[in-house]
């Protein structure tokens, strides 16, 4: 069988490196050609000896010397600074591009692959959110596969398989509901950013652990799965299911309703994507009822948390406004890792970001990367 070649965006972060072990599981069947990150150059300097791609991408000039002597003699070409990151996708044999990359960083990547039309794993979600409408356009006018890695939307796209002529009532994205499920804003108010990093199933990049805590990250794959799907925010629901053992579920017209379940464990839903449509054996773990003997469900608290609402209007509003609800969380996340905000101030700042920001319908992308820049200057200001 002829071998799937694969360019992997954000090698170092925890989708990158999960990818690369699904690679390894598949050796005869998936070949790595470029490896992109960051900073850590010491990661990408090991992950490429092993993996032996015919370019990497290092975005921070300041590891540039030190990668390029580590793989020039391995005969590997090596790249800086951000736009490398839009050229080295384009390189012929890439069969498909498995963006990992974390926040709006993705955008420009994710457009020049489907241009080069690369399918596309996607993990990067704020991709979507930014220009959701704009990159399934493309997506359509190219002819690509949009493969979502994103574990629920994963899970949608393998409920649909099979039922393309039947119309979706609705869909209902599980939610873990994060370290603070439960918890009133009286204890919101004190909390740190070591527990909020403190994730009870899944072990992620800080700024998604954070999102999850915030319920943001549930916001962002409410809109994610609108533009994946094509569907309206009414037919999107969302339900608290503290063990992730459902990954999501749809429901036809019928009322008939497909789950798809699997252990925690975002190998699969990268291995899914990047061998999509075959399902290969692995030997990863398996579910053991036995283990999980209660499945429970909850409505989320979104008074308690507010991001989710805060999404769902952005959504409901549409324009620009699901991409300056993306910029303004990156700049909250960052300020709270950093201590410079508390837990709870993440959605006031969001919130007074959109009512400062003007309103654009139809923005371009050139517009949206635009308003992407305004709203983080605005979201900093108000910082102070
Ligand atoms: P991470 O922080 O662990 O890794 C991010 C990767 O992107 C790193 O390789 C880093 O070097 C690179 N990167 C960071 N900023 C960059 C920039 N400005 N330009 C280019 N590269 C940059 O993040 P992660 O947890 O792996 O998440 C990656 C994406 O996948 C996010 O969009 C996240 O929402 C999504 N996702 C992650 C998980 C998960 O389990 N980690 C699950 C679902 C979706
Ligand atoms: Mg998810």
């Amino acid at each position: 069988m002829k071998k799937r070649n694969i360019a992997i965006l954000g090698a170092t972060g925890s989708i990158g490196t999960q990818a690369l072990d699904v690679v390894r599981a598949f050796p005869d069947f998936l070949e790595v050609s470029v490896l992109t990150a960051s900073s850590n150059a010491d990661l990408l300097i090991a992950q490429a000896l092993e993996f032996k791609p015919a370019m990497v991408v290092i975005v921070h000039e300041s590891g540039f010397r030190k990668v390029q002597d580590a793989l020039k003699p391995a005969g590997i070409k090596v790249f800086a600074g951000e736009e490398a990151l839009q050229e080295v996708v384009q390189l012929p044999r890439i069969d498909i591009v498995l963006n990992a990359i974390v926040g709006a960083a993705g955008l420009k990547p994710t457009v020049a692959a489907i241009q080069q039309r690369k399918d596309i794993a996607l993990a990067n979600k704020e991709t979507l959110v930014v220009a959701g409408e704009l990159i399934m356009d493309l997506v359509k006018k190219h002819d690509v596969s949009m493969l979502p890695v994103d574990s629920e939307h994963a899970a949608i796209f393998q409920c649909l398989m099979g039922e393309e002529q039947n119309p979706v009532e609705k869909i209902y994205l599980t939610a873990s509901g994060g370290p603070f499920r439960g918890k009133d804003r009286a204890f919101l108010s004190t909390v740190t950013k070591s527990q909020a990093l403190k994730h009870p199933n899944w072990v992620m990049g800080a700024k998604i652990t954070i999102d999850s805590a915030s319920l943001m990250n549930k916001g962002l794959e409410v809109i994610e799965a609108k533009w994946l799907f094509d569907l309206a925010a009414e037919q999107i629901d969302v339900i608290v299911h503290p063990q992730s053992i459902i990954h999501s579920i749809v429901q036809f017209l019928d009322g008939s309703m497909k789950a798809q379940m699997g252990l925690p464990d975002m190998k699969l839903p990268i291995q899914h994507a990047l061998t999509y449509p075959l399902r290969k054996a692995n030997d990863f773990e398996r579910f053991n009822f036995l283990d999980y003997p209660s499945l429970t469900f909850e409505q989320a608290d979104s008074q308690t948390f507010r991001n989710l609402n805060l999404a769902y209007r952005a959504l409901q509003e549409g324009g620009d406004r699901p991409c300056v609800l993306n910029a303004a969380n990156e700049v909250a996340v960052a300020a709270f890792l950093a201590d410079r905000i508390s837990f709870l101030e993440m959605s006031e700042l969001i919130e007074a970001t959109l009512r400062q920001q003007n309103w654009i319908q139809k923005p371009s992308l050139s517009e949206l990367l635009a308003i992407d820049q305004q709203a983080r200057l605005v979201a900093q200001n108000l910082i102070g």
